[in-house]
């Protein structure tokens, strides 16, 4: 399973998952036509996959969720926590609906989506929860976003503490700047600082970020657990 997956880093994990014969579940809040079009892309690949509907920051709304994929696939092998969203405002402008709505969307999630998945995945599982280099270093304007994603590394590794006796490894993944709907908005002058202080000199692409989420999904990560692994090109570095 795969939290939003309809588009940019989601889709790419979904995709490549599906490349190597993983059938997938979609999982998306509003873009149905999209997470149908994933869907598809999925089927062509030779695996199966299902689309389903839930807000991942409503406990109901994934405990539903849990339901559908039961019946369709009975079991999970892998989940990956990857929704979610940015409000930026400096702290002393940043309203509470932002703060909340960051904070449940990308922190609470984890707990919404994890606790009712982790009665259907199966010992040797694998939990990967797409933190950020934002949640490691802080940056201006995201207190939200960095504590949200700072709570998702102290969430991964505690999880892993408690689920290595059923030999399910959790990790987090800590991506840099990407390419994707997120960042589209970053301004010009502030992409060239980040290229600036990015060793590759070039943004990540969401296959970037899926290439490592496939890898940590694999017999060949097996011990590896409670781990933040970064894909920034050098920029945490
Ligand atoms: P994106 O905006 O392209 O995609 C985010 C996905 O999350 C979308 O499919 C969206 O529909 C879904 N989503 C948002 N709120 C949801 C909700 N309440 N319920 C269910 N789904 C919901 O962004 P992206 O860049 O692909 O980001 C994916 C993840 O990677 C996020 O957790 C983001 O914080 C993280 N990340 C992104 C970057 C980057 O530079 N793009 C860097 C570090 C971390």
């Amino acid at each position: 399973m795969v939290t939003g997956a309809s588009k940019g880093i989601g889709r790419a994990i979904a995709i490549e998952l599906a490349k190597n014969k993983i059938n997938v579940v979609v999982n998306y809040n509003k873009d149905e036509k999209e997470a149908v079009n994933v869907v598809e892309e999925i089927k062509k690949l030779g695996s199966d996959a299902i689309a389903v509907k839930a807000d991942v920051s409503d406990f109901g709304q994934c405990s539903a969720m849990m339901e559908i994929v039961k019946k369709k696939f009975n079991s999970l092998d892998i989940l990956v926590n990857n929704a979610g969203i940015l409000s930026d405002k400096t702290f002393e402008k940043m309203t509470k609906e932002q703060w909340d709505l960051v904070i449940n969307t990308n922190l609470n999630s984890m707990f919404n989506v994890t606790k009712n998945a982790l009665p259907l995945l199966k010992d040797n599982g694998r939990i990967i929860n797409i933190s950020s280099v934002i949640g490691i270093n802080g940056n201006f304007g995201q207190t939200n976003y960095a504590a949200s994603k700072a709570g998702i590394i102290g969430f991964t590794k505690s999880l892993a503490k408690e689920l290595g006796r059923r030999n399910i490894t959790v990790n987090a993944v800590a991506p840099g700047l990407i390419e994707t709907q997120m960042t589209k908005n970053i301004s010009f002058v502030r992409k060239k600082v980040i290229m600036e202080v990015t060793p590759l000199k070039r943004f990540g692409m969401p296959e970037d970020v899926a290439n490592l989420v496939v890898f940590l999904a694999s017999e060949r990560a097996s011990y590896i657990t409670g781990e933040v692994v970064c894909v920034d090109g050098g920029l945490n570095f």
